[in-house]
């Protein structure tokens, strides 16, 4: 239900995108909204300015419990934890805690489908996204789809343009959902992976949190879970609504859901089946995309959006960028940024995703994780890896020399991605695959894996 801010008192916690964004909102809402952050003025005259135009009060360099006076309500970014002392005595107060996605939810004109999971989130957000803009195209309606959340912009930003035909797809995060009263009318979750984190009890919040995302949604409204990972399909005792599940084989007698048969992926509806598309149409690489697509699948089939529309998605969609990105083709070598993968283990999903041999650019800044997985995988299965940045000696000390007998055919080192570019177009030869599947964070050279992966489209692409 709609909620009126008009002369409601608000804190908003932490001045960056999302709190700048829900001041914006509320104060032009007419709430009282004061803004505070941690970090002292100083450092924060540019988001100061950026809400120049409108009454907003600011307390910076720490959060005084006297803003908590007379409080309606506190509104959370997601980097601010729940358990801060301010946030404690707000809770002993009585004072609602809230956040941007839960007030999005509440205001929003539109069905909003939302979408969280250990992995996968953003790609199967950007993929229902364009399944949805194709939808409306093919209908030839001015209605929107409006992707955003954890991905991309804010969404509250756009409320105002919104109107009830749209359809919003939204990417939640666990920190999101943690305070969300509100569930969307299409709600999925992707996956459920307990391994980082390490104790029983923060894995019942952690799950508790995904929980949220089902538990306030309404008759007619459709929760989306996956056949495949426990985690996901344990939270079917949370729905109460209709579901439709997506996993590799079909689903039981006579319920909902995406699947695979023979070389079609298929979704059943009750005792109807029907045939969707060829999986050769999807153009990512990977097990772990083909459940993205089955998810999405799922989805869209729950948000009433038509054939078509799902088809043309799918075809067109060529993934989100630095995620097993196709940069460019030359002399017969494919180059892909996969500059997302800060981890061994991811860096391990995206080599599983190739066939072709492998010239593989490792490094960056080392996350204390372990290599011995990865560096067993490279010597069964890369035929070259070239490493570089501030790791290097501890990767090229996991993975050992080249011996005989293993696939991986030389080791070189260097000192930047950008000599490692240079090398790595020497060496490979046609039909192989390029890939930056670092397995490192970029902190040692780059503001964040975005910057690095753009440096890298543009090196090979001046190739
Ligand atoms: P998220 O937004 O949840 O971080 P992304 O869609 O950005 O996920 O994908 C990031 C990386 O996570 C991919 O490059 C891949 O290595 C891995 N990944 C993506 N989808 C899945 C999935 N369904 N299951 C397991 N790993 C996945």
């Amino acid at each position: 239900m709609k909620t009126n801010y008009f002369g409601k008192k608000v804190v908003v916690m932490g001045a960056a995108r999302q709190g700048l964004a829900i001041s914006r909102y509320l104060a032009k809402q007419g709430a009282q909204v004061v803004l505070t952050d941690s970090r002292p003025a100083a450092e924060l005259s540019a988001q100061c300015a950026s809400l120049a135009d409108l009454p907003v009060q600011f307390a910076f360099g720490g959060h005084p419990e006297s803003l908590l006076e007379g409080a309606d309500l506190i509104c959370v970014s997601g980097g601010v934890p729940l358990t801060i002392p301010f946030l404690t005595e707000a809770r002993n107060r009585g004072v609602k805690l809230s956040n941007d996605s839960q007030i999005f939810l509440e205001q929003c004109p539109a069905p909003v489908i939302g979408i969280t999971g250990s992995a996968g989130k953003s790609t199967t957000t950007a993929l229902v996204g364009l399944m949805a803009q194709k939808h409306f195209e093919m209908k030839n309606k001015a209605h929107r789809a409006w992707v955003g959340g954890n991905i991309g912009n804010p969404l509250i930003e756009d409320l105002d343009q919104m109107d009830e035909d749209d359809l919003v797809v939204m990417e939640l995060s666990s920190f999101q959902l943690e305070l969300m009263t509100t569930s969307p009318q299409v709600a999925a979750v992707l996956n459920i992976t307990p391994n980082h984190l390490d104790r029983h009890a923060s894995m019942q919040a952690y799950i508790e949190a995904k929980s949220r995302i089902l538990r306030f949604q309404h008759q007619g409204d459709v929760a989306v879970l996956n056949r495949d990972d426990e985690g996901s399909w344990n939270l079917l005792n949370h729905t109460h609504t209709d579901v439709i599940s997506f996993g590799l084989k079909a689903p039981g007698y006579r319920e909902n859901g995406t699947f695979i048969e023979g070389d079609q992926i298929m979704l059943q509806i009750g005792k109807d089946k029907l045939k969707l598309l060829p999986v050769d149409w999807i153009n990512l690489r990977g097990q772990h995309n083909l459940y993205n697509v089955l998810a999405a699948c799922a989805i869209a089939a729950g948000a009433t959006i038509g054939l078509p529309g799902i088809q043309l998605g799918i075809e067109s969609f060529e993934g989100v960028p630095h995620r097993l990105e196709l940069v460019r083709e030359l002399d017969g070598v494919r180059w892909y940024n996969d500059s997302i993968a800060t981890a061994p283990e991811r860096a391990i999903a995206a080599i599983n995703a190739f066939e072709e041999p492998i010239v593989l650019l490792l490094g960056g800044r080392d996350k204390n994780l372990p290599w011995d997985r990865l560096a067993q995988l490279i010597r069964r299965r890369v035929s070259r890896v070239i490493i570089f940045g501030e790791a290097g000696e501890l990767i090229a000390e996991a993975i050992g020399p080249k011996k005989a007998g293993q696939a991986m055919r030389s080791v070189v080192r260097c000192s930047t991605l950008q000599e490692a570019v240079k090398t790595a177009h020497n060496q490979a030869e046609a039909g192989d695959v390029v890939l930056l599947s670092p397995g490192c964070t970029s902190y040692d050279a780059f503001k964040d894996f975005e910057e690095r992966g753009q440096a890298f489209r543009e090196w090979v692409n001046e190739l």
